[in-house]
């Protein structure tokens, strides 16, 4: 079974799932993302109608990618799944991309041991979040864009990586610079973490198909899903079409990173990435290069699936 926001369904029931996706985003730091300055109504007015295209036009689960500190809002969660009719997966786990150094985990998360931290996220999982019942699918972790990995992130990845040997929770790790994997896989690797139960979020960041054919050799999930944001969709089809010759198309994941309603400081431009961006504008840019459209769904439907059950 899969955990969703209005709780566990069957693997069949996901269809064509997006990989990463938010609905809001709280980029004032955790801290003040805690106080939450807007109303549920608010959110999911100013959502809805973008989720609906998405839904119109085949998409059946969102996997919501904002975990607590980034913004993760179950009650705005419900709600959405409930007046759009999609299935939303929320996670666990901890936000430390950009150069933001801490901002966005929760002081008291910050000041755990490794093994606190890692009880606090297995409890999420076993008994549900706070007190909702709401159990997450998996575990989001954002490090590494500065080309290293800070003490900070080292502790939270390793929470991730004990909370998945416990749970069998899958670990959505948000790595922009590619140079920054190995470091990320090495810890992995002592903490005994299978490749599989790993997806290199951002894989398409910067594009490095040394990184990203060496890795998926490996056995690490490889998620294409900076689409939301793509100024075009010019790079996409060679490097699918380089998975597909390296026979990795089944560790292909597909996200968008669109979204949201932004919490943010005023003079902040964050318009919303609209989640219906794949079907309208990225499948029929693959389909005039030679990529057929129900293939792209395959990868929404049976990657996903593979990766989430
Ligand atoms: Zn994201």
């Amino acid at each position: 079974m899969i955990n969703t926001v209005l709780g566990p369904i069957s693997e069949d029931e996901l269809g064509i799932t997006l990989m990463h996706e938010h609905i809001v985003v709280d980029i004032t730091g955790a801290e003040k993302s805690l106080e939450k300055s807007y109303t549920v109504k608010e959110v999911v007015d100013y959502v809805l109608p973008f989720l609906m295209d998405a839904k119109d036009k085949g998409c059946q689960t969102i996997v919501e990618a904002t975990p607590l500190g980034l913004g993760r809002d179950l009650k705005v969660l419900i709600e959405c799944s409930k007046r759009s009719g999609l299935n939303i997966i929320t996670c666990t786990g901890a936000w430390d991309g950009a150069d933001v150094r801490g901002l966005s985990v929760p002081m008291d998360i910050q000041e755990m041991t490794i093994e606190e931290v890692t009880d606090v996220w297995t409890k999420e999982f076993e008994q549900g979040i706070g007190d909702t019942g709401i159990k997450p699918g998996y575990i989001k972790m954002a490090l590494g864009d500065e080309g290293k990995i800070f003490p900070l992130q080292e502790k939270m990845l390793r929470a991730a990586a004990r909370t998945s040997n416990k749970t069998g929770m899958f670990i959505a790790c948000h790595i922009w610079a590619s140079v920054s994997l190995p470091l990320v896989v090495e810890i992995l690797e002592e903490e005994n973490v299978p490749y599989d139960r790993f997806i290199w979020v951002h894989a398409d960041g910067q594009m490095d198909m040394d990184k990203i054919l060496e890795y998926g050799k490996k056995g690490i999930w490889l998620e294409f899903d900076t689409i939301g944001a793509a100024k075009d969709f010019v790079k996409f089809p060679p490097a699918i079409k380089k998975l597909q010759e390296e026979g990795l198309i089944s560790q292909l994941l597909f996200g968008q990173d669109s979204g949201s309603f932004w919490v943010k400081d005023d003079n902040e431009d964050w318009p919303m990435r609209p989640y219906a961006r794949f079907f309208n504008e990225f499948i029929p840019f693959c389909e005039k290069e030679g990529l057929e459209k129900e293939f792209l769904l395959q990868i929404l439907k049976e990657n996903s699936k593979s990766v989430l059950r």
